[in-house]
Formats: C-alpha cells, structure tokens, sequence
C-alpha cells in the first residue's frame, strides 16, 4: 500500500510538470553562436591550444566544415544563420552592387544596408523572436539589417576599430554574459574578425597567425570561466564556427599571376565588374558579347569561368538573381586581378568550397551536446536545423538537415524533452498497474 502511495504522488508530479507548459527560458534554451572570421580547420594543429584541446573533451569537434561556395565572410555566415544556400538568400558577395548603377558599396558600409540582406529570406534571430524568445547580435554579419521591418532585439554593429584587441574580446564576452544572465537572452551571435585579418596581412604559414590563434584560445578560456562565473553552465550552449578558410597567394617569380585584361578588353566587353577581390570574380558582358567574354576568359590560365546558368548545381549559386552572368572562379592560391597587380593580401579565401584550405571549424559544447565526440565533417548549412534544435524553436524553410548533425546531441533520435517525458509517464503508469 505504501508502496502504491508512492508511486501514486510521483506519478501526480509528472503529469502535473508535464502539463505545465515550460517557458521556453525556463527550458534552458539559451544558445551562443561565436564566430572567428577565416578560421581555418586546421589553425590548431601547430599551435599549442590547451582551451581548444580541452573543448574537444568537454564536447563536440567536427574534423572540417565545409563553408558554401561562396567562401566570403557575408554569404558564409548568412548561409549559417539561414540555413539556405547563396541562391536563396542572395548576399552573393562581401561587397553589396549593383551592375545597372555600377554602385558598389565595401563590406563594412554594408552591415546596416538592409536591401543588401534582406531578400525575402528570414534570418534565425528573427524566426526566434517570432516564436517569443529575445535575441541579439554582437558584430555579427546581417545583424544589423532589419528583415521584413523587423530589427534583431538587440545590435552591436562592427565598427572600424582593430580586430585583435584582447581585453576588448574579453569585454564583448563580459557583455554577452550579462545579456544572458541578468536579461535572459536566448540568442547571442558574436564575431570576431581574426584570424581572417592577420591571414590576409601575413598569410597563413606566417608566426603571427600562430600568435593570434593562441589569443582565440585565450579567450576561449577566458568565456568557459565566465559562462561558471554568470551560472550558465547548465542552460548556455556554445556553438564555435567560421565563415571560410585562407590559403597562401602565390606570387612572381613563383608563377604568373593572373591578369584578365591580358585575354580580353574589360573596358570594351564588360559594363560592370567586380574582379580584385580574392578568388572569386564576378563580370557583366556589355549586350550581345557574353559569348566572346566567356571564350576569352576560357583561354585564361589557372581559372575557371562559368556562364551563371551553367554553374554546377553542387555550388547553390545559378538560381540567384543578383549574381551577374558570367562568374570566375582562380585556382587555389591565385588572385583574381584585373588590369594592375595589387601586392596587398599575401592570403586570401573565396576560392572553391571543395579545396581543404578552404574548409573551417565548429566546435560546440553545453549541457545538450555529447562530450568527447568527433563529428565527421559536414556542411555549414546543417548548422541553421541544429540551432533551432537547441532552442526548442520550428525552424524558417531551409536546405539544411537536422540528421547530419543531431547525432552530437545527447538527447537525439527524436529524443526531445516532450517525448521523454511522455515515455516516463508510460512507464510510470505500467508501474503503477503492475503495484494495484
Ligand atoms: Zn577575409
């Protein structure tokens, strides 16, 4: 008898808690996104990084991700905060342009242009805010824009300071502590724009790119002692990625570098151009001479031109409607110029998404996720289903799958909080029954 009173009370309990709705924060749905601009994958492998070290231990490595063509700082991180491929959302380049008007507008001018960003597709910050929880992004691209009309919760926009102040990274963490812990956010996306700035200054295999990864994991350090210190160690969920990797730019004498004007007249042939700017180049034929744009640039060495609509479907890029109609693509490790050849970057990115300099990391742990688990790698754009995962939200259509990452979750399989609850009930009761 006593052992059915028993039984009966905790049986009370768990139909009264599981007919409570739980508030989404009460859930301990709270998710942090952070981001190192041009992290490549295999940044830690020569350095010594303890806090990176221990995060593998404490949760989840993938061995690569692989970044969307194209391999950009904006469109990477819009594909990880959307889940969609560059033709759906269409921030197809750092710079925002326009080839009727010949404007073009750099990178940093465009991080509050909302007609750069918002194209009809609906960025997580926004989905999560339709859904009642509070969100905020600090630097993060496309933060700053305002989807539909809607502006994200709470905006810190990159300013154009230096990237590598370390006590300024601290603070920006400080920051977001707080933002979690005394205004409950549930979603903070944080930037930072190294090693992104040092690989293009120095190039990948210089020592101060080692420097500057032993900084990161400083800080890394640094965020898993304020995550105890503000108690969020049992509701914040960390996620760490990147937008692309970074090669090495081969130079004269090495070899020839490229030069279009050598193979067609850009002046007489193109009315619009974007082509010093990494890897990736992007050119509107003057009417009638797409043929003869693409034919010269076919004899040019090292590259690869595309017509728009003959692009290969695996680069999620032909749809778009902003991209121009003839696309160049360098060989790893050779830049794009036009006319004059610039020495500035001695690294650079925006080449093809398949080449292992490109790929990048992720990195995630928090009460959700397993420890000491190696993903196989995986593509950037599975991130988006997994974030909306973690805060118990239904996610915007996207290209993405939750099956390809939810495996690194603890509770996966259809494993969510609603259907073990269910399953306790039902055990519970066989219980009872067995008890009467
Ligand atoms: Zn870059």
């Amino acid at each position: 008898m006593k052992m059915r009173l028993e039984l009966f009370l905790v049986l009370t309990a768990v139909i009264s808690a599981a007919g409570k709705p739980l508030s989404k924060a009460a859930a301990g749905n709270k998710l942090l996104l952070i981001s190192f601009d041009g992290f490549r994958w295999d940044y830690d492998q020569d350095v010594d990084t303890p806090n990176l070290d221990q995060l593998a231990v404490d949760g989840v490595k993938a061995k690569y991700i692989t970044p969307p063509m194209l391999t950009m700082t904006s469109p990477s991180h819009f594909t990880t905060i959307t889940g969609r491929w560059v033709e759906d959302h269409e921030v197809v380049h750092n710079m925002m342009f326009n080839t009727k008007t010949n404007l073009k507008v750099p990178h940093k001018q465009t991080l509050t242009r909302s007609e750069w960003w918002d194209n009809g597709v609906l960025p997580l910050w926004i989905t999560a805010q339709n859904q009642g929880l509070k969100t905020a992004s600090f630097h993060f691209p496309g933060g700053g824009a305002n989807y539909s009309g809607q502006a994200v919760n709470r905006v810190k926009v990159e300013a154009f300071n230096p990237d590598d102040n370390e006590t300024e990274w601290q603070q920006n963490i400080d920051t977001v502590m707080n933002w979690f812990s005394k205004e409950d956010f549930n979603l903070v996306t944080l930037y930072y724009g190294e090693p992104d700035r040092v690989g293009h200054a120095k190039g990948p295999d210089h020592p101060d790119r080692k420097t500057i990864i032993r900084q990161i994991d400083r800080t890394i350090g640094y965020l898993r002692e304020a995550i105890d210190l503000h108690n969020l160690t049992d509701s914040l969920n960390v996620i760490i990625t990147s937008d692309h990797g970074m090669t090495t730019i081969k130079k004269r004498p090495q070899v020839d570098e490229i030069i279009l004007n050598k193979y067609l007249n850009l002046i007489k042939l193109a009315s619009f151009e974007i082509l010093d700017y990494g890897g990736f180049g992007i050119l509107t034929p003057r009417p009638g001479r797409e043929q003869e744009v693409f034919e010269a640039l076919s004899n040019a060495p090292n590259l690869t031109v595309y017509k728009k609509n003959q692009i290969p479907e695996s680069f999620h890029l032909a749809k778009s409607e902003r991209l121009p109609p003839i696309v160049v693509v360098a060989d790893l490790g050779f830049n794009l110029n036009s006319r004059f050849i610039v020495y500035v970057n001695k690294g650079d990115h925006g080449f093809h998404n398949g080449e292992m300099d490109m790929k990048t990391i992720f990195r995630a742990f928090g009460p959700a996720f397993r420890r000491n688990f190696l993903s196989e790698p995986f593509d950037s754009v599975h991130i988006y289903p997994l974030m909306c995962k973690l805060l118990h939200i239904d996610p915007a259509p996207h290209n993405g799958s939750l099956s390809v990452t939810e495996e690194m979750l603890l509770l996966h399989g259809g494993g969510s909080r609603r259907a073990s609850v269910s399953v306790t009930l039902m055990l519970l009761m066989m219980l009872m029954f067995a008890a009467l």
